[in-house]
């Protein structure tokens, strides 16, 4: 179950030391290092604790809980991919909700789709869009835009409130652990299932196959009992433990979601500043590894 798997792909004594190494349960017998120029904020939250650091090849770091959420170095394969992969599935995304994504940097390519009307987001933590927008702006400057509607809280009692009403949603959550546990059940894909209209599909931030595979196993098995389609992505991202990042994409339809609905030509590439994501990289990254495909069988 669900609080087994947790217990051994994601630790309770993880932690990011004063010289940037992070180290944890979650990844036993390994450790990753950044090397810290300076601590620009550091408090702890209602909820958790968030650091901000300026590194030294890395740019400004945000770290939650002792794990790295992004840096401004690479953070554009993450955000670009979890974004990207659900709207350009999507024939004509109008309304998108996100849960999480308290750094911005999913509503900035969220707010690239011409299509979008409405973005609504739910984050539970005040803390964690201050310190963004003060210190990571290229990645919060979205959440000055009027077509955004904001709300600070849990994004699964959100969720509880809104049925049929999305064309997309996308999780961008922290790890199963802390504030974001309650995202990672099946109640929550419920949920999730019924706040998309008839042609909705979602994104989930989908840890990574070399570390995750019995979480990754639990989440697609009770998926396909409530999806027609449900597929899993994956992108490199090199300060995520392994370096590799998931992504889950669900659809309401039976449609093959690695196939883009839209295709970009280079100067709709240009025009969207998109510096990961392209229309080759959506169909590549469904390609599994071998060992990859059978767990998921
Ligand atoms: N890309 C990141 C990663 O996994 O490394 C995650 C990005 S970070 C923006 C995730 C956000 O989810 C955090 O700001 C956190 O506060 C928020 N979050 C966690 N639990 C949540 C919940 N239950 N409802 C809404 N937001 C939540």
């Amino acid at each position: 179950d669900l609080e087994k798997i947790k217990n051994t792909g994601n630790g309770q004594d993880k932690q990011l030391r004063s010289d940037g190494q992070e180290m944890g349960g979650a990844w036993p017998g390994q450790a990753f290092s950044l090397q810290v120029q300076e601590v620009l904020f550091h408090e702890k939250s209602q909820y958790q604790d968030v650091l901000v650091f300026k590194s030294e090849t890395y740019g400004n770091v945000l770290v939650l809980d002792g794990i790295i959420q992004c840096t401004e170095r690479d953070e554009f394969s993450y955000q670009e991919m979890l974004a990207h992969l659900p709207l350009f599935a999507h024939k004509d995304p109008k309304k998108v909700l996100i849960i999480g994504g308290g750094d911005g940097g999913i509503l900035r390519e969220v707010l690239k789709h011409k299509a979008v009307e409405k973005v609504t987001m739910c984050e539970i933590d005040q803390m964690v869009i201050d310190v963004s927008k003060k210190f990571l702006p290229h990645m919060s400057h979205g959440f000055s835009d009027p077509k955004l509607d904001l709300y600070v809280g849990d994004g699964f009692e959100f969720l509880k409130n809104h049925k049929n009403e999305f064309d997309v949603i996308i999780t961008d959550s922290s790890d199963p652990v802390g504030p974001a546990e309650s995202l990672f059940g099946e109640s929550y894909y419920e949920l999730l299932r019924d706040a998309l209209n008839d042609t909705g599909i979602l994104s989930s931030q989908g840890e990574s196959f070399w570390l995750h595979l019995p979480l990754l196993q639990h989440l697609i098995a009770f998926n396909r009992r409530l999806f027609s389609k449900v597929q899993y992505a994956s992108s490199p991202v090199s300060t995520y433990p392994s370096g590799s990042m998931g992504y889950l994409i669900c659809g309401k339809q039976d449609h093959d979601l690695s196939v883009p609905a839209r295709i970009l030509d280079s100067a709709a590439l240009k025009e969207m500043k998109l510096r990961y994501y392209n229309s080759e990289i959506h169909r590549a990254a469904f390609v599994l590894p071998q060992f990859v495909k059978e767990a998921f069988e």
